[in-house]
């Protein structure tokens, strides 16, 4: 499929992390590399952090641009998390490639490629360039390691197998900076996200072995453009009582988002997959309609009864 397009529009899914940044400014300098003329879209801006990587600034908030014939999508588990960059009524006739490793993903390609056991979409690029023959080099290895590391928090988490670690150390041997990615992405934060941790962890709290805390909007009337409290849902899962963590994110257009994180042998998966979600066992996360306490009811009453299963 991809030996034959000339104009891809490759899609990373709203709110991109590093695995979807990774993957997308990858696959593009790979089919770059096949004499392709990609598009690389995302409905959200590229976040500072991830700005040094290498064509950062070539993501386009608008896939509409262009003689698209075939389109990618990464790191997403379902069609909407792609956002508007994909026109469903435009793009209908057109092949759509499913690159991603949740285990939620509900295949919503013409081609399905998911691997739940990688540790993240970037890890599937590499075999990608493996199979197109591309070779690595400084800039394609930065990508792939940055999505690798990211989705790990630093090949810490549970996915990160003997298979990651190895392809990792290819990477570094190709020119990747393991470090100096590291330090970008994980080490690395604006005043103003440390301020707007601190309003949320004031609202921390303990229910059984369930951590949870708010993200308000009210917290964030000062704070530029920061919305999502990066970083404390997997650090409140950090206390002894707790097996699983939620932080709760109030958005202007009266959704509340939730992300969670659980201990290994938990599963959030389902329960984020239940409210119309997706993710790992171990970190998932959902956007649901409604105020914040309504959903925190409706999150925990999921969450309890799942609770049998601990
Ligand atoms: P986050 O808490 O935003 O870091 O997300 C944790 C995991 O859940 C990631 O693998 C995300 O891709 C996935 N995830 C987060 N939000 C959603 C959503 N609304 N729908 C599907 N998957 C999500
Ligand atoms: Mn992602
Ligand atoms: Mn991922």
């Amino acid at each position: 499929m991809l030996h034959l397009a000339r104009r891809p529009l490759l899609i990373a899914h709203l709110a991109p992390d590093g695995d979807a940044i990774g993957s997308l400014l990858a696959t593009g300098l790979i089919l770059h590399k096949m004499g392709k003329d990609p598009i690389l879209a995302c409905q959200d801006r590229i976040p500072a952090t991830f700005r040094f990587l290498p064509n950062a600034r070539l993501v386009t908030q608008d896939g509409s641009d262009g003689d698209i014939d075939v389109v990618v999508s990464l790191d997403s588990s379902d069609p909407t998390r792609m956002g508007d960059v994909y026109d469903a009524g435009r793009f209908s006739e057109l092949p759509l490639l499913v690159i991603d490793h949740h285990i939620t993903n509900v295949e919503f390609g013409s081609i399905n490629w998911v691997e739940s056991k990688a540790c993240a979409t970037a890890e599937m690029i590499y075999y990608l360039a493996q199979a197109l023959d591309t070779p690595l080099d400084p800039d394609l290895a930065t990508c792939i390691l940055t999505g690798m590391v990211t989705d790990t928090r630093g090949f810490r988490t549970s996915n990160t197998t003997p298979r990651a670690m190895h392809i990792a150390s290819a990477l570094m041997a190709a020119g990747a900076q393991l470090n100096e990615i590291t330090e970008r992405t994980l080490n690395s934060r604006s005043y103003k996200l440390i301020q707007l941790w601190a309003h949320v962890l004031d609202t921390v709290q303990l229910r059984g072995d369930i951590i949870s805390a708010n993200n308000t909007i009210a917290m964030r009337y000062d704070l530029d453009n920061i919305t999502r409290a990066d970083g404390v849902v997997s650090f409140i899962l950090g206390a002894h009582e707790a097996k699983i963590a939620v932080v709760f994110t109030e958005l202007p257009e009266g959704k509340i988002e939730c992300s969670f994180r659980a201990r290994p042998g938990n599963d959030v998966a389902s329960v984020a997959f239940a409210l119309g979600g997706g993710g790992h066992p171990l970190a998932a996360g959902c956007t649901v309609e409604g105020a914040l306490d309504d959903v925190r009811g409706q999150v925990f009453a999921l969450l309890e009864q799942s609770a049998t299963a601990r």
